[in-house]
């Protein structure tokens, strides 16, 4: 007679739990994920990470950059659902070509994004892209899948006993990475449907969606003449291939396009 393993069933409890308590759809992709997370959760360690980083990081004053941000963020709030937003938009003196989004709304962008983005439109494919990746909940996608993963029964099962999916010690480190803000450790799937659904709303936002592919196609040039500068930064090396990125832009431009009404 065969035994069944005794690890098997608290995975399987596992795997049914992740199912009833932690599964959502994405809007706006026809994907479903785990995610433990609530979103006024989520939401609440956003805008608490962000306050943080405003009392650390310097905060620029350069005018241009700033209206520009706040302009393209207005039109981008009006069409992204993030729920529990407090919509906030702070340029960073940091000449890394680099932007993020945190969960509530927070969006950082760096002074030194503007060389790669050129234009307010550049600018929105940019930003589209981070905050999409808040839209998705990626970042609560990822910790509850590595709170499944790794045969964490004794993680995955403290999560599920709150049920709310709160361990205060994970959270604290996933959002931890999320905020270091060059999505070390997005997968390159969520990297691609941050691609998709930031094309998306930057033409709902009234943007032409083609710009996107633009935008990426600078950042490509920008990060070939930097890696043999000094060797590819650290935070790109885990982007999805640029060509890979930018052919699958274009192959979802048609759909974007639809949206969009100049
Ligand atoms: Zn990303």
């Amino acid at each position: 007679m065969h035994k069944k393993p005794a690890y098997l069933f608290p995975v399987l409890l596992l795997a049914i739990l992740a199912v009833v308590v932690g599964c959502s759809s994405v809007p706006d992709s026809d994907r479903q994920q785990i995610n433990f997370l609530k979103p006024g959760e989520e939401a609440a360690m956003g805008i608490s990470e962000f306050k943080k980083m405003k009392g650390t990081l310097k905060i620029s004053t350069n005018s241009t950059y700033n209206a520009q941000v706040q302009k393209v963020g207005q039109r981008l709030s009006k069409v992204m659902p993030v729920p529990n937003a407090e919509w906030e938009f702070v340029v960073f003196e940091d000449p890394t070509p680099n932007a993020f989004a945190l969960p509530g709304g927070k969006v950082g962008v760096h002074t030194g994004l503007f060389q790669v983005t050129e234009n307010e439109a550049g600018m929105a494919a940019v930003m589209g892209h981070e905050v999409a990746h808040v839209v998705a909940r990626h970042s609560g996608e990822r910790l509850s899948r590595g709170a499944l993963s790794a045969g964490a029964v004794a993680v995955g099962t403290k999560v599920i006993n709150k049920k709310t999916g709160l361990n205060p010690a994970i959270v604290a480190a996933g959002l931890g990475a999320g905020a270091t803000l060059n999505h070390l450790s997005h997968s390159r799937e969520q990297e691609l449907e941050a691609d998709r659904l930031g094309a998306l709303y930057m033409a709902r936002a009234g943007y032409n969606p083609s710009e996107s592919v633009k935008l990426w196609e600078r950042f490509a040039a920008y990060r070939k003449k930097s890696s043999q500068a000094d060797g590819p930064p650290a935070f790109l090396r885990t982007h999805p291939l640029d060509e890979t990125r930018i052919a699958a832009l274009q192959a979802y431009l048609p759909t974007a396009l639809k949206e969009y009404k100049n």
